[in-house]
């Protein structure tokens, strides 16, 4: 490469705009199609555990005694698995990025009790 064209490069990227944005305080529009982060409409849960057994990543827990349904975003890899194979449809892929995190934890929803009452009525 040239001096000169190297010359104009420097200088292009002392003087122009950064490439870089400051994430989390700044956030780009995510792109069409992007898959970011599963969610779980929990009044249409069952419980029934079959997202868990259907991840290939573990990255689902479902405690049905304690009527909680969790997942480890750290571990999901946005695959949709999940979302295909839950037979009440209640699992989406929410279209934003997960929030910037300090430590490896898990998200935790709790079932509610009428959403047992609903799916047995169903
Ligand atoms: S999210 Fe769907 S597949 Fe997973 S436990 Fe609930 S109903 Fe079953
Ligand atoms: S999107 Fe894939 S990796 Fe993530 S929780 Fe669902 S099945 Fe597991």
């Amino acid at each position: 490469m040239g001096s000169f064209k190297l010359g104009k490069m420097t200088l292009k990227s002392l003087f122009g705009k950064p490439e870089t944005i400051q994430y989390p305080v700044e956030q780009k529009t995510p792109p069409p199609g992007l898959k970011g982060h599963v969610t779980n409409n929990v009044d249409a849960c069952i419980l029934c555990g079959i997202c868990m057994k259907r991840c290939p990543c573990d990255a689902i827990t479902v405690d049905k005694p304690a009527r909680t349904w969790s997942i480890n975003r750290f571990r999901c890899v946005q695959c949709g698995t999940c979302v295909r194979e839950c037979p009440k449809q209640c699992l989406a892929m929410e279209p934003t990025y997960t929030p910037p995190a300090t430590e490896k934890r898990s998200d935790v929803f709790e079932v509610p009790e009428h959403a047992k009452a609903a799916a047995a009525q169903s």
